[in-house]
């Protein structure tokens, strides 16, 4: 099943643990129990990802991503270690991006350094906000001067940057916001990810009843986000990410452009070949697993070709770029019919949500705030 051209192949490594679980937090991460056996998670981590390199022997990774939870709690020589094993176990990009994420309270000069001699080139930093009473609210460990010392820290040692930043809190005032996001863009990140705060059951914001903004607040400030980044050089290249042309995550464009990934540790997913995996969520019970078979798998389906094309849609529609929809069917073994419903596209293209560019499909940027709706409608 072929894929975008330029899709990728990535590695995701899942690090579960956190100093504190953030109140509007649904990935997989909690604090741990007691102490961490690094070495212990270390060797695991590295025998999931021997496990994988068997399964997909040939592939040439053009990304590493260390995602959570809190990865920049995991020692530098695990990282060190993780890296190495990937580089031999597979023939890896000579430019591949090697991406971790981390957030400012464990931000710390020779740990930063350690990483990047262990081979992380870019950082992912959780700010969040940049203001001190929203960081108490969203349940952040650190303060905004924390924040801020951890980026000037971080961009003396990697070279490529980004952070994240959660706009439509509560009672948060347009001013408000343009005057966060105009700091931020005022620190020349190359790369932001600025969210929409949502509400997810199970979370503690959730339970709390918190409500997201309404419609026409929430459409004010990501219209004026996509002005702004724009404006700054950096312009939305996914719903909620924003790059100067060039920095644009390449590991996760891999997931938008419908490529394929390995992923290990708890709860991780991957897709290789139509197949979907996804790892143990659970840790101490992914942690038993791998060390009693070598693998935390708990469950591996083969995707019908609908489903993967549905789901390249969903992905692709994402971007700006949008999608080639002759060639995402034809790649799924399918014809345009198959995927989309063409009157559904024909009300989407009137009322605008979407448009033709070329060979591309992509929405409209009315289109991108209701991008459930118009996959609802567009989807065959
Ligand atoms: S630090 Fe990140 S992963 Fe951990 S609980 Fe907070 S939002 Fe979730």
């Amino acid at each position: 099943m072929t894929t975008e051209p330029d899709a990728g192949f990535g590695l995701y490594v899942h690090w579960p643990f956190c100093r504190s679980k953030c109140p509007y937090c649904d990935f997989n991460s909690r604090p741990a129990a007691g102490a961490v056996d690094q070495r212990r998670w270390g060797r695991a981590l590295l025998a999931e990802l021997d496990h994988f390199a068997q399964r997909t022997a040939g592939r040439r990774p053009t990304s590493l991503f260390f995602g959570g939870g809190t990865p920049s709690l995991l020692d530098p020589d695990i990282v060190a270690a993780i890296i190495a094993r990937a580089r031999t176990l597979w023939d890896c990009a000579p430019d591949w991006e090697v991406s971790m994420e981390a957030n400012p309270d464990s931000a710390d000069p020779a740990r930063f350094r350690a990483y990047r001699a262990a081979g992380i080139e870019r950082l992912s930093l959780g700010l969040q906000a940049l203001d001190d009473q929203a960081l108490r609210w969203l349940g952040r460990p650190h303060d905004v001067a924390t924040g801020r010392a951890a980026l000037e820290m971080a961009r003396a040692v990697f070279p490529r940057l980004s952070f994240d930043l959660i706009h439509s809190r509560p009672g948060q005032s347009v001013a408000a916001w343009q005057a966060e996001l105009a700091e931020a863009l005022s620190f020349a990140p190359e790369h932001l990810s600025l969210y929409q705060l949502t509400v997810e059951e199970g979370t503690a914001f959730g339970a709390r009843g918190i409500e997201p903004p309404d419609d026409d607040l929430g459409r004010t400030l990501l219209d004026l986000t996509r002005a702004m980044t724009a404006e700054a050089g950096l312009p939305a290249y996914e719903v909620s990410n924003h790059a100067r042309p060039g920095a644009e995550c390449r590991h996760n464009l891999t997931y938008w452009r419908g490529g394929d990934w390995v992923g290990i540790g708890p709860g991780a997913h991957g897709r290789v070949g139509g197949t979907a995996f996804a790892q143990t969520r659970e840790p101490e019970t992914w942690l038993a697993s791998v060390e009693a078979d070598g693998h935390g798998t708990a469950s591996e389906e083969s995707l019908s070709p609908q489903s993967l094309a549905a789901e390249r849609v969903m992905m692709g529609l994402r971007l700006a770029e949008g999608i080639d929809l002759a060639h995402l069917a034809a790649g799924c073994g399918l014809s345009v019919d198959d995927v989309i419903d063409r009157r559904g596209l024909d009300r989407l293209r009137a009322a605008g949500l979407v448009e033709q560019v070329g060979p591309r499909l992509r929405a409209t940027p009315e289109g991108w705030p209701l991008l459930d709706s118009v996959l609802a409608m567009l989807l065959a």
